[in-house]
Formats: structure tokens, C-alpha cells, sequence
């Protein structure tokens, strides 16, 4: 019977910590098994936890199917720009090493569900996801590539704006992509803009916001200026929900909230209707 007063053995708080995670917005504590199962989503609550661009992947394109474009595209410093915090050459070598990547958005073709598409996933580790021109021109250039192939192009946000280390030149960015989006759309292929937490600044004021149609997951930060400006320039208090995606598709900005464990469904069957 020795088994039944076999002790059991006390975990270390360190290893307690790591079978637990606390979810950001209700504070629920959450198995990291569990909310690694649940895409990241927490249980209680629905809050959609940030992702990383190849955890999106992953979740959006048939395994196998992807096959990377542009992939060598990186960051340049057209100014040789340097703040209080150090050089601009340094933090993106930094954040290239942290991340594995070259910029702040993988770009490729796939399958979705067996539908061809080209996919642009923004990561927001890489320096916030912010717009420099490596990334502008991996957007556009996937956007020459859909348009060649005639095939449906999806990108998925996730950005605090401009990447302002990169001065006027981030800023063009903006209506370059835009620029490769309009070409499709005289073409008539469709384009996808899915923004994820958060979409802000240049980004959800150029290519994030001129999908065919924009669709966003749920509760995700959506704005051009943050809160603060806003109020401190209108002098008025804004709405708690403010700059939400459901606070958006209240008021017509987004034409529809998916969640995560339904996305590639809802874009599959997009893509579908909008072949047909
Ligand atoms: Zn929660």
C-alpha cells in the first residue's frame, strides 16, 4: 500500500508559473496548454492573444502549401538614423536576430483550404510591425506577383504605424502599396485586408483599410492617432470601446469580426464567392 502515502511532490513556483498563464484582459488563469490549444484565445473571455506572423501562418495556409516570396527584401537606413535610444542599424539587426526575420512581414504564396492565394502576414515583434520600406516593398511586390497570377491577395496586419527611423521614406510606403492594391483592383482580383491587434497609424491609413472588403479580429485596436491625441485635440472624452474593432464596425469602418478559430473558413469561403 506504499503508493497511497507516496508524497507528492511540490512543484517549484518557477515551474508553476510556466504551466500557467494569466489572461491580459479578464485575468483568468489559464493552462498555456490550453491557451496554446485555443489559438491563443482566452477560454473565458474571447481575448484574441497577439501572435507571431509564422504562428498565423500556420494557422491560415495548408501545411506545405507556403512558398515564400521576396524573402531576401530587408531594412535599409536611407538616413543613417540615430535617437537617444542608438542607431536605427542596430535595432533592426537586433530585431532581425530576435525574430529570424528579415522584415516586418513574411509575404508568400499558399493554399487555403486548397484555394491559391498570396498571403502577407505582418509580425508585430519585428520593431511593432511598423512600415519601412522593406516592408512596403514586399507588400508591393507580392501584389505585382498576385496580379501576374491572377491570384487573390490577403494581408494581415498588425503594426503601430510608420516606421519613423526611416523619416519621408516610411511615409511613401504608404501610397506605394496602395499604389500595387489599386493595379489589382482595376484588374479585378480580389484583395483582403484583415487587421489584427493593433493596426494603427500609416498602416490603418493606407493598405489595411482598402480591402475589398476589411475584416478584423475581435477586439483588436484599430486607430490612425491614439487616444490621447485625439482627446487632447478635440478636447473631448472618447468612448472606453474607442478604436475597437467592434467600436469600427459599429460605425461602418470594417465590414466584418471573424475569430481566429474561424478565419480561414470565412476566407476560404470568401474566396469561393468571390471566384464564382
Ligand atoms: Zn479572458
Amino acid at each position: 500500500m506504499g503508493w497511497f502515502r507516496k508524497s507528492r511532490k511540490k512543484l517549484p513556483e518557477s515551474e508553476k508559473e510556466e504551466l500557467w498563464t494569466k489572461c491580459p484582459r479578464c485575468a483568468a488563469h489559464i493552462f498555456k496548454k490550453e491557451w496554446r490549444t485555443n489559438l491563443q484565445v482566452c477560454p473565458k473571455c474571447s481575448y484574441h492573444g497577439r501572435i507571431d506572423s509564422r504562428e498565423r501562418l500556420a494557422l491560415i495556409v495548408d501545411a506545405g502549401t507556403f512558398e515564400e516570396l521576396d524573402a531576401d527584401v530587408t531594412t535599409s537606413d536611407p538616413l543613417m538614423f540615430t535617437d537617444v535610444k542608438g542607431r536605427y542599424a542596430e535595432k533592426a539587426a537586433e530585431a532581425k536576430i530576435q525574430t529570424g526575420l528579415k522584415e516586418a512581414i513574411i509575404t508568400g504564396r499558399g493554399k487555403i483550404h486548397g484555394t491559391k492565394a498570396v498571403v502577407g502576414i505582418m509580425d508585430f515583434r519585428f520593431m511593432g510591425g511598423s512600415l519601412g520600406s522593406g516592408t512596403g516593398e514586399k507588400i508591393l511586390l507580392a501584389s505585382e506577383y498576385a496580379l501576374k497570377h491572377r491570384l487573390p491577395y490577403i494581408i494581415f496586419s498588425a503594426s503601430g504605424g510608420a516606421r519613423m527611423q526611416e523619416g519621408i521614406v516610411s511615409l511613401m510606403q504608404m501610397a506605394k502599396t496602395c499604389a500595387g492594391i489599386a493595379r489589382l483592383h482595376r484588374a479585378g482580383v480580389p484583395y483582403i485586408s484583415v487587421l489584427t491587434d493593433p493596426t494603427t497609424g500609416g498602416v490603418s491609413a493606407s493598405y489595411a483599410m482598402i480591402g475589398d472588403i476589411n475584416i478584423a479580429e475581435p477586439g483588436a485596436l484599430i486607430g490612425f492617432a491614439g487616444r490621447r491625441v485625439i482627446e487632447q485635440t478635440i478636447k473631448q472624452m472618447l468612448p472606453d470601446d474607442f478604436q475597437t474593432a467592434e467600436y469600427l464596425l459599429d460605425h461602418g469602418f470594417i465590414d466584418r469580426i471573424v475569430n481566429r478559430s474561424e478565419m480561414k473558413g470565412f476566407l476560404h469561403n470568401y474566396l469561393a464567392y468571390s471566384r464564382s
